[in-house]
C-alpha cells in the first residue's frame, strides 16, 4: 500500500523551517580588503578619522575670505600670496590676498570659498581679478562630510560589494574580519547523467543526458561566497549514495546534492540520508520545484533539491540561497522583489505558488518564456529573473506582477 500523500507546504513556512535550523558560522577570517567582494563582515568598523580628513577644495581655483573681497573694489587685482597643490600643508590665509588652490588640496585657515579658474583673470604682473564672486562656502568640501570619526561605517552582517570596499579603504582599512565560506560538499545523482567533454553528442546512449545541474550549481554556490568541494556524479546505488554522502560529512558545512529526491524506487537520496542522519522530505507548495529535502549528516546540513534543472534552479534561488546567507551571518536574507507590469497572459494559473521564467522588455514591461516547464533550461537562460505568482492567481496582460531579477538574486 502506498503511503499517504505528505501535506503540501507553503514556501514561507519551508523557508522559516529551514532558516530556523541554520546557527551562522562562528568561523572569522581576516581578508585583504582587495578580497572581500561579496563576503559578510563579521564585525562592526568604526572610523579612526574623518573623511575628508580636512575641509579642501573641489575645483582648480583661489582660495579667499569673502570678506576681504566685500572690502576690495569690484575690479581689484589681488596678489597671490601662497600655492597650495593637492597633498600639501596650507599655511593661513594673508589678508588681502588669494591662495592658489587645486582640487583635493585644503583650504587654507582663514578662506571661507574658493573661486573657480574660471572665474577669475590673470594680469601680466601675477596678480588676479576675481569676475564672479563665490558665495561663503562655496567649493568648499567639509571635513568628515563623508565620515564623522567615530561613525560606524559598516555593520556585521553586511555583505560586501565593491562600493563597502571602496569605503572601507577610505578609512584606512587594509584588512576586513569576514565570516568563513561556507564549505559545501556538491554532487549529482542519476545514473542517466554523463559529464560534457567525456562523451561526444552523437555518441550519447538513448536514454542519457549532459549534467547540466552541476554546472550552474556549483557556480551558483560561488558566486555566494562558498568554498565547493565538487564530489562528481553519484550513482544510483544505495550503498554508493551512502559512502558519497559519509565523506561529504566530513569537513563540509552543507551537502548539496540534485537529483533522486523524488520517492521512486530510483531515489536513493532519501534512505541514504536517514542511514547516516536524519532526513526531512518537503513537499513544498511551488512550482517549479515542488520535492526538496532537509536533513542532517553528522555536523552537516544536507539539502536534496530537484533533478528537473530549472526546479534545481529556482529552489536554489528561493530556498538555498537565503540558507546560505544566514549561515554567512548575513544580516539580510530576504529576497529582493519588484512589481513590473505583466506583458503576457497567464490565464490558467496552477494551485501552487509560481516561479514564472521571464524577461524584460524595452517597453518596461515583463514577456513570458512560452514553455516553461520544469525540464527546459533554455526558459531560465532566456530570462533574466522570475515573476512570484501566488496560488491560482490569473495574469492579464498589464497587471502589476512581483518580479525577482536574477541580477539581484545572484549577485
Ligand atoms: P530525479 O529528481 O532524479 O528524478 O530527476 C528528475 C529529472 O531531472 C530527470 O529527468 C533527470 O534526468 C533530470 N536530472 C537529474 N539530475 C540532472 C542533472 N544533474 N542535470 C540535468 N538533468 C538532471
Ligand atoms: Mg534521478
Amino acid at each position: 500500500m502506498n503511503a499517504p500523500r505528505p501535506a503540501l507546504r507553503t514556501l514561507d513556512d519551508a523557508l522559516a523551517d529551514l532558516l530556523g535550523r541554520v546557527v551562522p558560522l562562528a568561523r572569522v577570517e581576516t581578508v585583504s580588503t582587495f578580497e572581500a567582494d561579496g563576503r559578510v563582515l563579521a564585525q562592526d568598523r568604526v572610523s579612526g578619522l574623518q573623511v575628508p580628513p580636512q575641509d579642501n577644495s573641489s575645483m582648480d581655483g583661489y582660495a579667499l575670505r569673502c570678506a576681504d573681497l566685500q572690502a576690495g573694489a569690484p575690479d581689484a587685482a589681488w596678489p597671490v600670496s601662497q600655492r597650495i597643490p593637492a597633498g600639501s600643508e596650507a599655511q593661513p590665509l594673508q589678508g588681502g590676498t588669494l591662495a592658489r588652490i587645486f582640487t583635493g588640496a585644503p583650504v587654507p585657515a582663514g578662506a571661507d570659498a574658493i573661486v573657480m579658474q574660471e572665474d577669475t583673470e590673470t594680469l601680466s604682473d601675477g596678480t588676479v581679478r576675481v569676475l564672479r564672486a563665490p558665495q561663503a562656502g562655496q567649493w568648499i568640501r567639509r571635513s568628515g562630510e563623508d565620515v564623522a570619526r567615530g561613525d560606524v561605517v559598516l555593520r556585521a552582517g553586511q555583505r560586501l560589494s565593491p562600493a563597502q570596499m571602496g569605503l572601507a579603504a577610505s578609512i584606512g582599512l587594509a584588512e576586513l574580519p569576514v565570516v568563513a565560506r561556507p564549505r559545501v560538499a556538491l554532487f549529482s545523482t542519476g545514473d542517466e547523467l554523463v559529464m560534457p567533454g567525456t562523451v561526444p553528442p552523437q555518441a550519447m546512449k538513448p536514454g542519457a543526458i549532459y549534467n547540466s545541474n552541476r554546472f550552474f550549481l556549483r557556480a551558483l554556490l560561488q558566486r555566494l561566497g562558498c568554498e565547493v568541494s565538487d564530489l562528481g556524479i553519484v550513482p544510483d546505488r544505495r550503498e554508493a549514495t551512502v559512502q558519497a554522502l559519509r565523506e561529504a560529512s566530513a569537513g563540509h558545512d552543507l551537502i548539496l546534492t540534485s537529483g533522486g529526491v523524488s520517492v521512486g524506487e530510483e531515489d536513493h537520496i532519501k534512505p541514504a540520508v536517514q542511514a547516516l542522519g536524519s532526513l526531512d522530505l518537503w513537499q513544498i507548495a511551488i512550482k517549479p520545484g515542488k520535492p526538496f529535502a532537509y536533513g542532517r549528516v553528522g555536523s552537516a546540513h544536507f539539502i536534496g533539491l530537484p533533478g528537473n534543472p530549472v526546479s534545481s534552479f529556482v529552489t536554489f534561488a528561493v530556498l538555498v540561497r537565503p540558507f546560505l546567507l544566514k549561515l554567512q551571518g548575513a544580516a539580510s536574507t530576504t529576497t529582493p522583489v519588484t512589481r513590473m507590469p505583466a506583458h503576457f497572459d497567464w490565464a490558467r494559473p496552477d494551485k501552487r505558488r509560481e516561479f514564472l521564467r521571464v524577461r524584460r522588455n524595452a517597453q518596461g514591461g515583463l514577456d513570458l518564456f512560452p514553455n516553461q516547464s520544469s525540464g527546459v533550461l533554455t526558459s531560465v537562460a532566456w530570462g533574466d529573473g522570475l515573476v512570484d505568482n501566488p496560488p491560482g492567481h490569473a495574469i492579464a496582460r498589464g497587471d502589476a506582477v512581483s518580479f525577482i531579477p536574477w541580477s539581484d538574486l545572484l549577485a
